[in-house]
């Protein structure tokens, strides 16, 4: 599928067609080393995850979106960044994409799923779906970079957590550099979700990981040690759809060739 399909969609207000994204999923991996499984069912829809099936003698790369409803762009940049071959530099890195963990969420353009839960607050509820799918697909897995893309109604631009322990967040700041323009630009309050952030990023270094609420996907990475780097990054929701997709493709794509 083109690019100007994938915006096509856009236009017809089809940014929270669940099925619609899938369908171009399956379409997107023909004729590439990538598969589209099903691993569960989520509120009557289906929960895929895309891999490449290569076997793990390198840390790999981790995708996932659409964990709150109300957050569609990261869904299309995922998907603009898939087609666009953003996952070249990667090489032989094995690469896990969720593509939508909260499917009924998404159509509803609900945060939370069908049963009212927040997904990103009870990482360690191993029983609930899509957690439950993610924990045994990463089950044994060691990734170098682990993504996780939301948005945010309070942003004034673009904003990263950056969850590492080599105590420098420079990566981080290359990343969001990279991943913002004119268009969306960096968010630069000096708190970000009442927490201390410095050009946009919140490092682990200056968060105070007793004060976060319930258990997050990105925390349950970082605290497990599964990444070498955990990477949250966030758009305003109140910017222009489109641009908040690029912001996500271009996010991707600079993390892809930093991982390398
Ligand atoms: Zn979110």
């Amino acid at each position: 599928m083109s690019e100007s399909r994938v915006s096509a969609y856009l236009r017809q207000h089809r940014a929270h067609d669940v099925r619609k994204l899938l369908s171009a999923w399956r379409n997107a991996v023909k004729g590439t080393p990538f598969r589209v499984a099903t691993v569960g069912k989520k509120d009557g829809f289906p929960l895929v995850q895309i891999s490449n099936g290569k076997p793990s003698a390198r840390p790999g790369f981790y995708v996932s979106t659409g964990i709150h409803g109300d957050e569609p762009a990261p869904l299309w940049g995922l998907l603009e960044w898939f087609l666009k071959g953003g996952y070249a530099p990667l090489g032989d890195r094995p690469i896990l994409l969720f593509p939508c963990l909260n499917p009924l969420g998404i159509t509803e353009n609900h945060r939370v799923d069908g049963d009212g839960r927040d997904l990103n607050r009870i990482f360690d509820q191993v029983k609930v779906s899509p957690i439950r799918e993610v924990r045994s697909a990463i089950h044994g897995l060691q990734f170098h970079t682990a993504i996780c893309l939301h948005e945010d109604y309070d942003a004034q631009g673009a904003y990263l957590y950056d969850l590492n322990r080599t105590g420098s967040d420079t990566v981080g700041r290359a990343l969001l550099a990279k991943a913002t323009s004119k268009r969306i630009p960096i968010d630069g309050r000096m708190r970000i979700d009442g927490r201390k952030a410095k050009n946009g990023v919140l490092h682990s270094q200056r968060l105070d990981m007793r004060n976060v609420p319930g258990l997050p996907e990105a925390v349950f990475f970082y605290v497990n040690k599964l990444a070498e780097r955990t990477l949250t990054f966030e758009t305003p929701s109140e910017f222009s759809l489109t641009d908040r997709i690029d912001a996500h493709r271009r996010f991707l794509n600079a993390a892809a060739r930093a991982c390398g």
